[in-house]
């Protein structure tokens, strides 16, 4: 007998993205394409989460906490035979041609099933995403290649994003406290190049990355006019790893200490110039902050759904617990909330597709490119020569620059920023009440829900604290005004 007929969620048998997100229908009436896509991007995580990702959750978590480094690789390696490794790289180029909307619905699917396991799978695509905002058809395309050959191949192949350091997290991050940090990290011209020096810390996939973007200063004092970021190969001379932190939840994705001893970059590998970097950085941000918002509400559903399930099969009085008003009214509002902040991630995925960069793939050069060129030559050399090449790099940049305009790029970082604190707040409450409705037995690890609320503590800190983010929020809406009016600008 079925112990289990309620199943919802990760343990229901069919997905249902439309039934989620009923506007969703009415969209699909417009462009039936874009919808019937995500709907197979969900159905597809959907199945991988339950079949593969759910039944390893807690010997994954457990193994991590003996040792940090630990990784599952068995289960990497299915990932990777699925193509979740190259999920943004398009299909015509090996990859699954995700859209923001489809990765959305994946990153919500394995979240639910765990957060860790699903950083360590798809947040190495921010590596990419990273080139992919400034459009450098050069440094993509290099980037496109290698993933896809190593992707065929069964070769991990890690990217880290690395901005933190021991004494600044907030201020690489943001301008006025950027102004007066004290960099740790930081990149001196020789001749060639820089020869980079210093600390980075608390990097996902640090001790994983086969490169390593960075930014870094080219004149300690003066960093906010001198950031820069730079490619850097793991394999340079001077790169170590240091330590793998013990961290208290998503333990299965791994955060590094990075040490750079003299390491030499040479030109060709700085992306961004000095005083460019802090402008990567917060284009990177307008897009990564929103994807970690549905990071949380997949940790929120999460919980909710091992809470629904452990009440449903747990006695209580004459019943069981799910037959008690009290814990229905405490699963309706975290239903409630969950569906709110699931439509405002689906929303920003949506705008996302509509007015940043992902809206360049669908530009009639690109398509035409996809769909007129094999394989082979999309992927060969010459065409990679080609779009090495400066003025093609320029006018793909140029391009970028006239369609996601830098207003577009801070309204962005605004819009992506709220997600990110209702997405991760959701998961921090959501998984708090779940252990209040559920009691002492969930702080037992083998229902999953104690996870949860550890995993959550950590996705309120990176990609910005809540508050910085909170403060983004508000200085685009209100304190960019206020500034104004009080300069006397503004008396409207
Ligand atoms: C699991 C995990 C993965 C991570 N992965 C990466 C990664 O891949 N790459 C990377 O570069 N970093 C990564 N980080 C680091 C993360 O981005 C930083 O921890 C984060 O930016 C905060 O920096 P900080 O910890 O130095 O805090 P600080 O900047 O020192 O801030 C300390 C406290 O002060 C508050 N604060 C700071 N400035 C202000 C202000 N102006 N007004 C009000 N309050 C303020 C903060 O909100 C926080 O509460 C990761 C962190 C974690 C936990």
């Amino acid at each position: 007998m079925d112990r289990d007929p309620l199943r919802v969620g990760l343990y229901a048998p069919a997905p249902d993205l439309v039934d989620l997100l009923p506007g969703l229908g009415r969209l699909r009436e417009a462009d039936p394409a874009y919808v019937k896509r995500a709907e197979q991007a969900q159905a597809m995580a959907r199945r991988f989460a339950r079949e593969e990702i759910l039944p390893r959750v807690q010997a994954i978590d457990e193994a991590c906490h003996q040792d940090p480094s630990y990784v599952d690789w068995d289960l990497w390696q299915k990932a990777n035979r699925e193509k979740y490794t190259v999920g943004f790289i398009p299909e015509r180029m090996g990859g699954m041609g995700w859209s923001a909307l489809d990765a959305t619905a994946v990153a919500e699917e394995f979240s639910a099933a765990c957060v860790g396991v699903s950083a360590l799978i798809l947040f190495n695509t921010f590596g990419l995403l990273g080139a992919m905002v400034e459009f450098r058809a050069g440094v993509v395309l290099k980037m496109i290649r290698e993933m896809v050959e190593a992707q065929r191949a069964g070769r991990p192949l890690f990217w880290s994003w690395a901005i933190t350091e021991p004494g600044a997290g907030t201020d690489v991050e943001e301008a006025r406290a950027m102004a007066t940090m004290r960099p740790s990290a930081w990149a001196d011209r020789v001749e060639g190049g820089y020869r980079i020096q210093g600390t980075k810390c608390f990097i996902t996939n640090g001790s994983l990355a086969h490169y390593v973007v960075a930014t870094l200063p080219t004149d300690r004092r003066r960093p906010l006019e001198t950031m820069a970021t730079f490619l850097i190969p793991a394999a340079s001379p001077g790169f170590r790893v240091g330590t793998v932190e013990r961290k208290c939840g998503q333990k299965a994705s791994h955060t590094a200490e990075l040490f750079f001893e003299e390491v030499f970059v040479p030109l060709e590998n700085v992306w961004e110039p000095p005083g460019r970097g802090l402008r990567h950085t917060r284009e990177i941000l307008s897009v990564t902050r929103g994807f970690i918002g549905t990071v949380g509400l997949g940790i929120a559903r999460g919980a909710l759904e091992r809470c629904i399930r452990y009440v449903y099969q747990t006695p209580f009085g004459d019943g069981r617990m799910i037959d008690v008003p009290w814990v229905q009214l405490a699963v309706a509002d975290m239903l409630q909330e969950v569906a709110a902040v699931r439509a405002a991630c689906y929303n920003f995925a949506m705008a996302l597709d509509a007015f940043h960069v992902m809206k360049l793939f669908r530009t009639p050069a690109v398509r035409a490119a996809l769909a007129a060129l094999p394989e082979r030559v999309l992927l060969g050399e010459p065409l990679a020569a080609l779009a090495g090449n400066r003025r093609v790099s320029e006018a793909a940049g140029r391009l970028k620059q006239g369609r996601v305009t830098e207003d577009t790029v801070e309204r962005f970082v605004k819009d992506a920023s709220a997600v990110k604190v209702a997405g991760t707040d959701l998961a921090m409450r959501v998984s708090c009440r779940v252990l209040d409705v559920v009691g002492l037995e969930g702080m037992a690890r083998k229902h999953g829900m104690e996870k949860c609320f550890r995993d959550a503590k950590a996705a309120q800190i990176y990609e910005g604290t809540n508050q910085v983010n909170r403060i983004d929020i508000f200085h685009r809406e209100v304190g960019r005004r206020l500034e104004s009016i009080e300069r006397g600008g503004d008396r409207g």
